[in-house]
C-alpha cells in the first residue's frame, strides 16, 4: 500500500481490474514513487511542456507528469489498458489517450501541434533501440527524451571512445543529443521485476548536430562498417565503401586519420573528417 495520497499505487490498480501482464509487452510497472519522482524531476517537466509518454501502463508516472506538464499525450498498444487508464486519470482534462503501437505513431504531427515536445516513459524494452532510432533518425523537434532502459543499452548510449560499450549507437545517440545519466534503478522497483537492471538517461536534443557531414548516410555507413570489424583496423573495415585502393589511400591521408587504427578509438569529429574525405573522393 502506498502511504501517499494523490498517486496511483500500482499494485492496487492491478489488482482492483483484475489486469493480467503480457510478457511480450515487456509490462513490468513501476511501483515506486521516488523513482517516478526522480524521473519526471530528471525530464525537467514543466507547465509549458507537452510530454508525449510512450507504454503508460496503468498510469502510475502519467498521473505525477498530469500535475506537472500542460498536457500528456500517452500512447499505449494495449487494449486492456485503454478502459483502466480513462478511469484512473478522468479528472485530468490535460490528459490525451492514443490506442495505438508506438512504432506506427505520427511523431511529427503530434509534434507540430503542440509546444515545447519531451518525451518520457519507461520504455518497454524490446521496442527500445527502435524507438529512439526512429524518434532522433526523423529529426523530430522534441526538446528532450528521458527514458528508462536496460542499463546496458544506456551505457552503450553514454559511451566515449576506447570505452567497452563504445559503438554505432553511443555515435546515432550522440550525433543528435547530449546524454545524462539520471539514476539506476533495480529490478525491486517494478512488478513484475525485470531480470535485468534499468536506467534513467536523458536525451537533451542539440539545435544543430554535434558535427557537420556531407552525407549523412555515408556517415552513419562508415561507423557501421567500422563496429562490424571491431578488433580489425578502419582500413579493412572501408574496404567496401566504394573506393580503389589508391582512392581509399588519399581519403585517409586527406583526413588526417591513421588507417591502422580501430574504429572504436576514434571521436565523432574523427568519424565526419574520415567520411566527408571519402566522399569527397567518391564524388571526383
Ligand atoms: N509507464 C508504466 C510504468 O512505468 O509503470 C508502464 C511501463 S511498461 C515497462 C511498458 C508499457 O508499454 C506497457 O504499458 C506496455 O503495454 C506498453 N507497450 C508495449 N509495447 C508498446 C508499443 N509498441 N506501443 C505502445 N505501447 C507499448
Amino acid at each position: 500500500m502506498n502511504q501517499r495520497k494523490d498517486v496511483i499505487d500500482t499494485a492496487d490498480v492491478v489488482k482492483k481490474y483484475g489486469f493480467k501482464f503480457t510478457k511480450s509487452l515487456g509490462q513490468n510497472f513501476l511501483i515506486d514513487h521516488n523513482v517516478i519522482d526522480q524521473i519526471v524531476e530528471g525530464a525537467g517537466v514543466s507547465s509549458e511542456d507537452t510530454v508525449i509518454e510512450i507504454g503508460p501502463g496503468v498510469g502510475t508516472l502519467t498521473k505525477e507528469l498530469l500535475k506537472r506538464a500542460k498536457k500528456v499525450i500517452a500512447i499505449e498498444i494495449d487494449s486492456d489498458l485503454i478502459p483502466i487508464l480513462s478511469e484512473e486519470l478522468k479528472e485530468h482534462n490535460n490528459f490525451q489517450l492514443i490506442h495505438q503501437d508506438a512504432m506506427k505513431v505520427d511523431f511529427n504531427k503530434i509534434i507540430e501541434e503542440n509546444e515545447n515536445v519531451k518525451v518520457v516513459a519507461n520504455l518497454p524494452y524490446y521496442v527500445t533501440t527502435p524507438i529512439i532510432t526512429n524518434l532522433l533518425n526523423a529529426k523530430y523537434k522534441f526538446k528532450s527524451i528521458t527514458v528508462m532502459i536496460q542499463k546496458e543499452v544506456a551505457e552503450r548510449m553514454n559511451s566515449e571512445p576506447n570505452c567497452k560499450d563504445y559503438g554505432s549507437l553511443s555515435l546515432l545517440v550522440q550525433y543528435y543529443c547530449d546524454t545524462k545519466i539520471i539514476m539506476k534503478v533495480p529490478p525491486m522497483c517494478f512488478i513484475p521485476r525485470p531480470k535485468v537492471d534499468s536506467i534513467v538517461i536523458r536525451l537533451d536534443r542539440l539545435e544543430e548536430t554535434r558535427v557537420t557531414v556531407d552525407d549523412e548516410k555515408l556517415f552513419f555507413r562508415v561507423i557501421r562498417d567500422s563496429f562490424n570489424m571491431r578488433r580489425k583496423t578502419l582500413w579493412n573495415g572501408m574496404k567496401n565503401i566504394g573506393l580503389d585502393k589508391e582512392k581509399l589511400e588519399e581519403a585517409f591521408k586527406d583526413s588526417g586519420i591513421d588507417q591502422k587504427r580501430r574504429g572504436e578509438t576514434l571521436t565523432i569529429q574523427e568519424f565526419a573528417d574520415l567520411a566527408n574525405a571519402i566522399n569527397k573522393k567518391i564524388n571526383n
